[in-house]
C-alpha cells in the first residue's frame, strides 16, 4: 500500500519501506504503457523495461534519412469505437493530436470518388443515406449488403466455430460485387486479414461496434504528429513526473521464477532487478523464450506458437507538389487500399514543402511478397496517377517501402482459443499484449484494454480492487429493437 505520512513541520513525505508494491513492466508498447500509466496514476512504483531506443512498440516511428523527418512505421488510425484508447489519450493528455473525420473518402474502381457520411439519424440507421449514394454499389448490391448485415448482427457464433467469414458471405449469398467492394474493404483494413483467414466473430464485432449499435463507433480518428511523439516523448514525461522509472534500451533476458513466484528479472548484461509484481507486456513470439524453459510447455505459453501472423506494408511517397487536399481516400480493387494525405493531417512541419508527404497503406499484404520495392512503389504511383493527373506532372522526390511481417496475430477460426487470460499461471505475472483474451483483434483499442486488464489484477492482488476498463458505447435502441443488438 503506498504510504504517505507527514512530518513535524507538517510535509507530505512518502516511507518507502512502507511501499513494497514495486510492479516491473517488460515491455513499452501500448500495453505496457497503459499499464504503467494506470498504476504509476494510482501511486504504485512502476519500472518500465524496453529493449528498443524508444517507446510504442508497433506503434512507433524512426528517422527518415533522405528527409531528415520522423516517419511512423505505418498510420494508426483509431475509431469511435475504441473507447479504452480514447480513456488512455484522455488521461495522458495527447487526445488533442488526433483529427476527427466525420467522413470517409471512397475510390471507386473507374477512379470517381464518393464520400459517406452519417445523417442525423440514430443509429443503425445513420449511415443508411450515405451508403445509397456510394455510386459503385448498384442497388441489388445494396439490399444485398443489408440482408447480409441484419443476419451478421443476429448472428451468434460459437467459441469452436471453424467458419471463416469468406463461407459466412457465400453462404448468406452475397454477391461478388458486394463482397469486394464493401465487405473486403471495411474488413482487410480493420482486422488485416483476407475474408478467408477472417472468423466470423472478428467479422461481427467489426460492423457492430463500428457500424452499427452506436452512431459515433465509425468515426475515424488520425494522428497528426508521428506516433513517436504521441507514445514516447510526452508518455515519458507524463509517467516520470508520477515517479515512474522508464527504461529504455534495457532487454529482459529472463523472469526468475522461484517457489512459483517471479522473483525479478535478469536484464542482458546479468543485471537483475527485484519486483512485486511484474506485467509481461512483449510481443506473443517473445513470451516463452523470457520464461524458464520448464514452464515453456504450459499450454498458455505453448499455445501461441499456434497464433500466425498477417504482415502489413506501406509505401512512403515524397512528391514534388500536392497531389490531393483529400486528408484520406480508401481505395476500391486495387493494391492500394488507404491514401493519408501526411502533409494535410500533420500539424508540424514534418513534410515542409517542396515535400509533399503521403503513405499509402496495404494491410495483408502477402501479395506484394514476390515484388519488388521497385515494383511496388511503380503500381501504387500508377494507381494514385488514375485518380489524380497532378501525379502525372509531380516529381516524386524520395520513396520507400515498409513492411512489418508480423504486424497483427491473425484472426482466424479458432484463434482465440490461443489467447491467455492476463492472469497468467503464476499469482504474481500477468500478461499483457493485444494477443491476451480482450475480446479485440491485434489493435490500439485491444493492447490498451490487455494493459488496464493487467493492471486491474496487480492492484486487487495490492488489496485495492478497482475497475479500470472503460466501457464500451452504448448501444442505441433502435440497434435494440432492430438488430437485437
Ligand atoms: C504496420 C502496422 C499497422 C498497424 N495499424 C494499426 C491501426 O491503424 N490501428 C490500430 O489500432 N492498430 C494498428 N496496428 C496494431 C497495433 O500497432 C498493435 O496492436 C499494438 O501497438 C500492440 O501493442 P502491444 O503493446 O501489444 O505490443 P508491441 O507494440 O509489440 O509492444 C511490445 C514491446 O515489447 C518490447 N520487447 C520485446 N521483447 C522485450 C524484452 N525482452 N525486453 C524488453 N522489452 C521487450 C518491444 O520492443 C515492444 O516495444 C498496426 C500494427 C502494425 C505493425
Amino acid at each position: 500500500m503506498n504510504a504517505v505520512t507527514t512530518n513535524l513541520c507538517g510535509r507530505i513525505f512518502f516511507v518507502d519501506s512502507l511501499m513494497p508494491e514495486n510492479v516491473i513492466i517488460v515491455g513499452g508498447g501500448l500495453s505496457g504503457l497503459a499499464a504503467a500509466c494506470a498504476l504509476a496514476e494510482r501511486g504504485v512504483r512502476v519500472t518500465l523495461l524496453e529493449s528498443r531506443p524508444r517507446l510504442g512498440g508497433r506503434a512507433g516511428s524512426f528517422t527518415d534519412r533522405t528527409t531528415g523527418t520522423q516517419i511512423d512505421n505505418c498510420q494508426h488510425v483509431t475509431m469511435g469505437c475504441c473507447t479504452n484508447f480514447q480513456k488512455f489519450c484522455d488521461t495522458v493528455g495527447v487526445s488533442e493530436l488526433f483529427r476527427r473525420e466525420t467522413q470517409l473518402n471512397f475510390v471507386g474502381p473507374d477512379g470517381s470518388i464518393d464520400t459517406l457520411a452519417s445523417s442525423w439519424l440514430p443509429a443503425p440507421l445513420h449511415l443508411f443515406g450515405g451508403f445509397r449514394r456510394l455510386r459503385y454499389l448498384s442497388r441489388a448490391d445494396r439490399r444485398c449488403l443489408s440482408r447480409g448485415l441484419r443476419s451478421l448482427a443476429r448472428t451468434r457464433p460459437a467459441n469452436d466455430d471453424r467458419q471463416t467469414f469468406a463461407d459466412w458471405l457465400r453462404e448468406h449469398r452475397q454477391t461478388p460485387t458486394a463482397i469486394e467492394r464493401f465487405w473486403k474493404v471495411v474488413l482487410v483494413s480493420a482486422l488485416s486479414e483476407t475474408l478467408d483467414r477472417i472468423d466470423v466473430a472478428s467479422a461481427r464485432k467489426v460492423f457492430v461496434d463500428a457500424f452499427l449499435a452506436n452512431r459515433r463507433g465509425w468515426e475515424v480518428q488520425i494522428p497528426t504528429v508521428p506516433l513517436d511523439e504521441l507514445y514516447g516523448s510526452r508518455l515519458t514525461d507524463w509517467l516520470t513526473n508520477r515517479h515512474a522509472t522508464i527504461r529504455l534500451k534495457c532487454g529482459v533476458e529472463q523472469l526468475l521464477v522461484e517457489d512459483d513466484r517471479v522473483k525479478a528479472v535478469e536484464l542482458r548484461g546479468d543485471e537483475r532487478l527485484d519486483a512485486d509484481e511484474f506485467i509481461l507486456a512483449v510481443p506473443h513470439q517473445r513470451v516463452a523464450a523470457l520464461l524458464p524453459e520448464s514452464l515453456r510447455t504450459i499450454p498458455e505459453v505453448a499455445g501461441l506458437d499456434c497464433l500466425e501472423s498477417a504482415p502489413i506494408a506501406s509505401v512512403h511517397l515524397w512528391f514534388d507538389r500536392p497531389l490531393t487536399d483529400l486528408p484520406h481516400a480508401a481505395f476500391l480493387e486495387r493494391l492500394s487500399q488507404w491514401m493519408f494525405n501526411r502533409t494535410e493531417l500533420q500539424s508540424d512541419d514534418v513534410s515542409t514543402p517542396p515535400h509533399y508527404y503521403y503513405q499509402i497503406v496495404i494491410s495483408a499484404s502477402r501479395s506484394i511478397a514476390g515484388m519488388t520495392q521497385e515494383q511496388v512503389i511503380e503500381t501504387v504511383v500508377a494507381e494514385l496517377a488514375e485518380v489524380w493527373p497532378a501525379v502525372g506532372e509531380a516529381q516524386l522526390v524520395h520513396s520507400r517501402l515498409v513492411t512489418e511481417q508480423k504486424a497483427v496475430f491473425s484472426v482466424l477460426p479458432g484463434a482465440d482459443a490461443w489467447r491467455p487470460a492476463q492472469q497468467s499461471f503464476i499469482a504474481n505475472l500477468q500478461f499483457a499484449g493485444d494477443w491476451t483474451r480482450t475480446g479485440w483483434p491485434a489493435t490500439m483499442e485491444g493492447a490498451v484494454r490487455s494493459g488496464y486488464l493487467a493492471a486491474e489484477n496487480v492492484l486487487a492482488r495490492l488489496g485495492r480492487p478497482e475497475k479500470l476498463l472503460a466501457p464500451d458505447l452504448p448501444t442505441a435502441p433502435l440497434s435494440k429493437i432492430l438488430l437485437g443488438l
